[in-house]
């Protein structure tokens, strides 16, 4: 079975994550059928298809109509009628070894013999579920994060006997749906990211308990001073500490005493009104930025790092897939291997060894992994390479934006769709590194634009800032260097433009957007103003009027709008988009570069000075044109009615 051969997909179960697969797999376009074992637990779960259907189309967020969508949706109460013509099954029934091993043999009897079987299991072996079918080479799973239609990332599981075609298939099939897929090569307990979740939740739990930190103060630091989207015990109470509880006790793992008084006094967090926090009388997770003093964060990144080290060394995963699958499965803010690799793996192994002589705790034994990855010397960013290459100079890879070339074309994507691409400092430095070291002799034209649907980007992480002292944080040299680039740049929108983000746009030099496209500034609602050029970019590019409104106001204006205030160049529909985009390239990449590139200094150099001071520089550039075999080649095609090939010269 190859992707393509995919038509019919059936998905047992219609609770919580059944029903959203079977959303999201009918918005790509499959025909599906919905499976579960009563009438009206099928029908609950059509219902909540139905309602959220109604609301992404509400926010403009799918083009169909809900109606469109539900007639690719059946649900089904029998089950040999529900699979007998699936081309792939996805189970998502409760979590029960028995119950699953049952239905996959049922479903080895009754679905079509080269049919692929998927479980969205969390915590199940594959190989296990596997066992129960005579086909396991066809075998995989398909693990979907919760809500389905909200989270972007799959993991795609290899049980003992997955072959490499099923779990090609099932990673192509994940990556039509929209979704990103990572691999998990061998079906260790807890996958990828529940694993490397893992210590994030326990480390500060053993730490409380041992009377080393506080909870208050845990929290806090890791939200504030290391970005992450929630404390660890926050995430606790959200999740139900009854469910961490549980699989770990499954799992044979040691339970940190916090965590059994909260089990014993049956506290499992907001769904009981307590957790560590008190959801009921008290007001939930009450820390602030002043908690945080004094926790030990390495503690808990060094952990966390080493069960990366350990799934790499171990043929798990690699750190591309862990750090994808943690900053989309989880919202960290940046990957452990990428964050390993700037603290120092050396200062990581220190920790570890350290931690290790005090308590004694197999927890802290180092990776084998790690330990090689540093006595060879790969200790991180500053050494050239870590987790990841990173070579140097013009070598360089990186890892917030990706850069392609296509002849005189630069494509720049800002690459963090899981973050609406917000600039984060990695971003802004490697732009910062990309344009100093382009061949401007090669280069003629450089386009920015966003990853993923929704957004060019959305403005600054200030997660990523938390923590830093305000007098070194200086974020203007990103937005000067794409200013400042000797040549053209454009912006292509797409969705959201906002903040920093909008201050990159109004950086380049052109603006084409989509009809759906938004531009604001909303800095002004965190007590903050635009801090890369956006104050000072919209006074002298708008009306003093509407560049006022902008900032002061701090809310959002429509693509036809920005249109029509001159903000952008031009607002399209979004199949005009790719037409319109390549006829400005097609200008910009076969026009006279030194021409393009004079023009482009002269106006952004002569707009600050008076006119006369203006009207020498571009005298001046004018009589050096002249010399040009460009010039020659210009007034040559002229007088040949031919298309001038220009070469810079
Ligand atoms: P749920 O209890 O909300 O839904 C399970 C549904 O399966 C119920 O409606 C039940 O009636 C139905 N069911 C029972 N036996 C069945 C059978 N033989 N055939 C078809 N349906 C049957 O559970 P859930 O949260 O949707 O979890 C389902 C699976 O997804 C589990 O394996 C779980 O580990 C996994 N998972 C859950 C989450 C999560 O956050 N909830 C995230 C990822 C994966």
């Amino acid at each position: 079975m190859t992707v393509d051969t995919i038509d019919r997909v059936a998905v047992l179960g219609a609770g919580s994550m059944g029903h959203g697969i079977t959303e999201v797999i009918a918005l790509a376009g499959y025909e599906v059928t919905m499976r579960d074992i009563e009438r009206e637990f099928v029908d609950d779960g059509y219902e909540s298809i139905e309602w959220s259907l109604e609301k992404l189309a509400e926010k403009g967020i799918i083009d169909e109509a809900p109606a469109e969508v539900l007639d690719r949706i059946s649900t089904e109460t029998d089950l040999e009628t529900a699979v007998e013509d699936a081309d792939l099954v996805i189970e998502a029934a409760p979590e029960k070894m028995d119950l699953k091993k049952d239905i996959f043999s049922d479903l080895d009897a009754f679905t079509p013999p080269d049919a692929i079987l998927a479980s969205n299991t969390s915590s199940l072996s594959i190989t296990e579920i596997a066992t129960a079918t005579d086909r396991p080479d066809q075998v995989v799973g398909l693990h979907f994060f919760n809500p389905p239609v909200k989270m972007d990332l799959v993991e795609v599981i290899y049980g003992k006997k997955t072959s490499d075609e099923t779990a090609e298939t099932g990673y192509e099939f994940v990556e039509s749906i929209g979704k990103t897929p990572i691999y998990v090569q061998k079906d260790v307990h807890g996958f990828v990211v529940n694993a490397v979740l893992g210590p994030f939740i326990t480390e500060p739990a053993w730490m409380v308990s041992e009377g080393e930190a506080d909870i208050r103060q845990a929290d806090a630091c890791m939200v504030y001073e290391r970005g992450y989207p929630m404390g660890p015990f926050e995430l606790s109470d959200m999740t139900g500490i009854d469910i961490s509880y549980h699989v770990r006790n499954e799992a044979g793992m040691p339970i940190p005493p916090v965590m059994e008084e909260k089990i014993e006094a049956e506290e499992y967090g907001k769904k009981t009104g307590k957790g560590y926090y008190d959801y009921e009388d008290g007001d939930g997770a009450d820390y602030e930025p002043d908690d945080a003093e004094g926790f030990d964060w390495l503690r808990v990144e060094a952990c966390i790092i080493n069960q990366a080290a350990e799934h790499i060394g171990n043929d798990v995963a690699t750190a591309e897939a862990i750090d994808t699958g943690m900053r989309l499965g989880t919202g960290f803010p940046e990957g452990p291997c990428r964050r390993g690799d700037k603290l120092g793996l050396d200062t990581v192994l220190d920790k570890l060894r350290s931690l290790h002589e005090e308590y004694g705790e197999d927890r802290y034994e180092p990776s084998e992994y790690l330990v090689q990855l540093v006595e060879k010397g790969n200790t991180g960013e500053d050494a050239g390479a870590g987790f990841y290459e990173y070579g140097s100079g013009s070598d360089r890879s990186y890892t917030a934006i990706s850069v392609e070339q296509d002849g005189g074309l630069l494509e720049v994507t800002l690459d963090r769709p899981e973050r609406l691409n917000a600039l984060n400092q990695d971003m802004m430095d490697e732009i910062v590194h990309l344009l100093d070291s382009i061949d401007t002799d090669e280069v003629r034209c450089i386009t920015f634009e966003g990853a993923g649907e929704k957004a060019f980007c959305a403005g600054a992480d200030i997660t990523g800032f938390a923590g830093v002292d305000p007098h070194e944080k200086d974020i203007t040299p990103v937005f000067e260097a794409v200013a400042n680039v000797a040549v053209p740049t454009l912006a292509k929108i797409d969705g959201y433009c906002l903040g920093g983000g909008h201050e990159l746009a109004l950086a380049c030099d052109l603006r084409i957007a989509t009809e759906d496209s938004e531009f604001g500034f909303p800095e002004i609602n965190l007590g903050l103003i635009p801090g890369g050029g956006g104050t000072q970019r919209a006074m002298r590019m708008l009306t003093e009027a509407r560049a006022k409104e902008l900032v002061f106001r701090g809310n959002r204006i429509d693509a036809e709008t920005a249109e029509e205030w001159g903000l952008i160049n031009r607002a399209v529909d979004d199949d005009e988009f790719d037409e319109t985009v390549e006829a400005f390239l097609d200008d910009l990449v076969n026009g006279a570069p030194i021409a393009l590139r004079k023009a482009k200094q002269v106006m952004n150099d002569g707009k600050d000075e008076n006119i006369q001071a203006g009207l020498r520089m571009e005298a001046q550039a004018f009589g050096l044109l002249l010399g040009t075999e460009d010039m020659e080649e210009g007034a040559a095609a002229f007088m040949e009615k031919r298309d001038p090939e220009f070469e810079g010269k």
